[in-house]
């Protein structure tokens, strides 16, 4: 981290640098997610709703963040070169954008903060206009303008204060979350937080796709598109049950973190996700066996397969893989730690071993009891 990135940045209930923090909220403390929208990144709380504008693009649109208690932040961004046609300095830009708030809304008040910060070596304009409406509501706006020359790209963020009882300090937490805006390459220094496992899913109310990626202390972080292509890899299908009387599932494509490579923003908007270079070695399941035993590593969740000889003797052992079962009758075997679930040959149809997966199929026709 260099001193341009270190000035100002001290305010905070909002850990800059994505590598997971808390926010206080009248509901509580709320971890927070760094996540990746038309490759920029902003570390916010994890239950905040994240909605793409209908049309934006890579090119520029808006990217909205609905709070639980009502409060909305938003993201706009385009193409620089074609703003500064428009507007000389980033000065002259924030002061338009007030100008507008102002006659949209008709609102009288006046900038109660205008503060100069760094972010990502950038000169960025930290401002809060208060008034009231003409409806007789009160305005109270936070705003932050951002241009960003290596990516040609202009940022500004808003935050639209309609309850400011949600959060203990609006002030620190939109300046924070500003702070947290990584607008072109990650900052320097900063190794990412590692991730052990991703969900590939459909959000319905935002109606965009996710990748999100966890490790053991939860979501971590987390990439949105509307289209998200993975070269390769492999997954398997993970769900879990709303809670309540309907009856509705929640159903995941899951990864794991070796399966994949780099994860990044292709020039129209796509996520595009590399396989990971590590291949697993190829298995062969044995051509005589009496049983196998098999289990689920309780450290990566993956399974194993043992094939045994008639004495109990472990011929081969295959691991790694996610197991499924089909119409195979299958026992509890072992006394604990060493306890495994076992099929014999006789019962066995086939065993298939990809990559990623072992499938064991029992005898069709007639199970055996
Ligand atoms: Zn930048």
């Amino acid at each position: 981290m260099n001193n341009a990135d270190v000035h100002d940045a001290t305010v905070g209930t909002c850990d800059p640098s994505g590598t997971g923090s808390f926010v206080t909220t009248d509901k509580g403390v709320v971890s927070t997610v760094a996540r990746h929208d038309f490759d920029f990144r902003l570390t916010v709380p994890s239950v905040w709703l994240v909605e793409h504008s209908p049309k934006a693009t890579m090119e520029g649109g808006q990217v909205f963040y609905s709070t639980p208690g009502g409060n909305a932040f938003f993201v706009s961004f385009g193409n620089l070169t074609e703003l500064t046609k428009r507007f000389g300095t980033l000065d002259d830009y924030r002061d338009a954008s007030i100008a507008r708030i102002r006659a949209q809304a008709d609102v009288s008040g006046r900038l109660v903060v205008s503060k100069e910060l760094r972010i990502r070596r950038h000169r960025a304009i930290l401002s809060n206009f208060k008034g009231i409406t003409g409806a007789g509501g009160v305005a109270d706006v936070w705003s932050l303008d951002l241009w960003c020359d290596v990516k040609d790209r202009y940022y500004s963020l808003y935050g639209d204060v309609v309850r400011s009882e949600e959060f203990q300090d609006f002030p620190s937490l939109f300046e924070s979350t500003a702070q947290s805006l990584v607008c072109h390459e990650p900052p320097p220094g900063s190794s990412p937080r590692l991730w052990e496992w991703a969900d590939l899913g459909f959000n319905t109310k935002s109606k965009v796709w996710f990748l999100e990626l966890f490790n053991h202390s939860g979501l971590i972080e987390a990439y949105q598109a509307s289209e998200i292509v993975l070269k390769g890899g492999s997954a398997s299908q993970y769900q879990w049950p709303q809670r309540g009387e309907r009856p509705l599932w929640h159903v995941r494509e899951r990864m794991s973190a070796r399966d994949l490579g780099k994860i990044g923003y292709d020039e129209r908007g796509t996520l595009v996700v590399e396989p990971s270079m590590d291949a697993r070695p190829s298995e062969q399941v044995p051509e005589v066996f009496d049983s196998i035993t098999y289990a689920y590593s309780l450290a990566d969740a993956r399974g194993f397969v043992e094939f045994r000889e008639g004495d109990g003797a472990v011929l081969k052992k295959i691991e790694g893989r996610w197991i499924s079962v089909e119409n195979l009758t299958h026992r509890t075997v072992g006394t604990y730690p060493n306890i495994r679930l076992s099929a014999r040959r006789e019962d066995i149809g086939s065993i298939t071993v990809t990559d990623a997966h072992i499938v064991i199929r029992g005898k069709t026709g007639s199970p055996s009891r």
